[in-house]
C-alpha cells in the first residue's frame, strides 16, 4: 500500500522475488503519480513491465496518479503496461456487444480517454466494461505467473448510475492539484472530535452509529477485484458500497461468508461504506486501510470501531499505509489489549508492504 495521500495506490507483486510479475490497482492523487514514476525509474529496466494497471473509479484520489505518471509526462524508459483496466464513458451502458470506444470529445476527454484509446484498454475483457452481470458467471482473468483475478463488481446498475454524472465527476477528478490544496484547507476547519473508547459498550455504541450510507455514483462504480495466488486471497474493494460488496460475496461464494487473507477496506474505512452485514461476510484477520486522513478525514472512528466490535475475538490486525492524525489513536496500547487487536503503520515515504 503506497503512500497515496487520501487515496489508494496498491502495488501487487507475485512470482519470483528477484523478477516479480506486478500490477497496480489505483495510483492515488496526481502528486502520488509523480512519486510512482520515480519508484518505477528506480527499478531495473527489465522489471518495468506491468501485467495490468487498474483504475477502480474516476475519483481524483484513485485516478490522478495515472494521469501524472503515464499521461502527462513521458513514461520511464522500458515501461510496458500490458493492459489498462478502467471503465470509461463508453462502458457505462455496459453492453455485451463490443461497441467501439469513443473519446469524450470535450476537454475532459483530452487527457484520459483519448490517451487510453492509444493504449491496450480493457483488452483482458475484450474491450468490454469490467463489471458483474447478474445471472452470468463472474469474469476471471488469468494473469501470467498464476495470478487469478475475479471481477466481483461493479454491477451494471452502478455503471449506468454514473452516466448522468460522468462529465461532472471527471471534471472534478482531473482538476489541477493546486485547487485541491485550497479545498483541503477549507475542509480542515471542520475537524472531527477525538473520543476515548473506555470499554466494549463505548466501542459498541460507536460501531452502531451509522448516520448515512454512501450513495455517490462514482464510488458505487468501483471495480472490485478478488486476487488469488497460490491459495492466498485478497479482496480489493476500491470505494465500493457495503451492500454491493456483501452481495458480491454471496454471488461468488454461494454462502454469506468469504475467507480472505487480506481485505482492502472500501472507501478508506468511511462509516458510510462498512456495515455489520459486510464485516460478518468477511472471514479475515488482516484489514488494510489506505488514507492519510486529508480532505475527508478518513478513516472514520465508527468504521474502525465496527471492524473491531463485529470481529471481536478474532485478533484483528489493522494495517494503515501511513500514520496520520486520524488513525494514530488506534495504536493506543490500552485499547489494543482491551479489544484484542493490533495496528501496524507504514511510513510516509514507502507506505506499508505486506507479504503473504
Ligand atoms: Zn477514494
Amino acid at each position: 500500500m503506497l503512500p497515496a495521500r487520501e487515496g489508494d495506490a496498491i502495488w501487487v507483486r507475485w512470482g519470483d522475488t528477484d523478477n516479480p510479475y506486478q500490477m497496480l490497482v489505483d495510483m492515488g492523487t496526481e502528486e502520488v503519480g509523480r512519486l510512482i514514476w520515480q519508484e518505477i525509474s528506480r527499478l531495473p529496466e527489465s522489471q518495468r513491465t506491468f501485467e495490468a494497471v487498474v483504475v477502480t473509479h474516476i475519483d481524483a484520489d484513485h485516478i490522478g496518479g495515472l494521469l501524472s505518471c503515464f499521461v502527462d509526462q513521458e513514461q520511464p524508459s522500458g515501461v510496458l503496461v500490458k493492459d489498462f483496466w478502467f471503465n470509461g464513458y463508453a462502458h457505462l451502458e455496459a453492453k455485451t456487444s463490443t461497441a467501439p470506444l469513443e473519446s469524450l470529445g470535450a476537454v475532459q476527454g483530452e487527457r484520459l480517454t483519448k490517451w487510453l484509446l492509444t493504449q491496450s484498454w480493457n483488452r483482458s475483457f475484450g474491450g468490454d466494461a469490467i463489471c458483474r452481470r447478474d445471472g452470468e458467471p463472474l469474469r476471471t482473468v488469468e494473469l501470467p505467473g498464476g495470478m487469478q483475478v475475479t471481477v466481483l463488481g461493479p454491477t451494471v446498475k452502478r455503471l449506468n448510475a454514473l452516466k448522468p454524472q460522468w462529465e461532472q465527476e471527471i471534471r472534478i477528478a482531473t482538476q489541477k492539484a493546486e485547487k485541491r490544496g485550497s479545498n483541503s484547507s477549507l475542509e480542515a476547519l471542520g475537524g472531527k472530535r477525538y473520543q476515548d473508547i473506555s470499554d466494549i459498550s463505548t466501542l459498541r455504541a460507536l460501531a452502531k452509529q451509522r448516520p448515512m450510507r454512501d450513495s455517490k455514483a462514482a464510488n458505487g462504480s468501483s471495480v472490485i477485484l478478488l486476487l488469488e495466488y497460490e491459495g492466498k486471497r485478497i479482496l480489493l474493494a476500491g470505494d465500493a458500497f457495503a451492500d454491493d460488496l456483501a452481495d458480491a460475496i454471496s454471488y461468488y461464494s454461494s454462502s454469506d461468508n468469504l475467507k480472505l487473507d487480506a481485505f482492502k477496506v472500501s472507501h478508506h474505512c468511511s462509516r458510510g461504506n462498512i456495515t455489520e452485514r459486510l464485516i460478518k461476510a468477511i472471514d479475515c484477520q488482516n484489514w488494510l486501510i489506505s488514507t492519510d486522513g486529508t480532505r475527508h478525514k478518513h478513516p472514520d472512528d465508527e468504521g474502525v470501531a465496527s471492524i473491531l466490535y463485529y470481529k471481536s475475538g478474532n485478533a484483528i490486525k489493522l494495517f494503515f499505509n501511513v500514520s496520520s492524525e486520524r488513525n494514530e489513536k488506534w495504536s493506543n496500547p490500552t485499547w489494543k489489549s482491551r479489544f484484542n487487536y493490533s495496528a501496524e503503520y507504514g511510513s510516509t515515504e514507502k507506505g506499508y508492504t505486506l507479504e503473504f
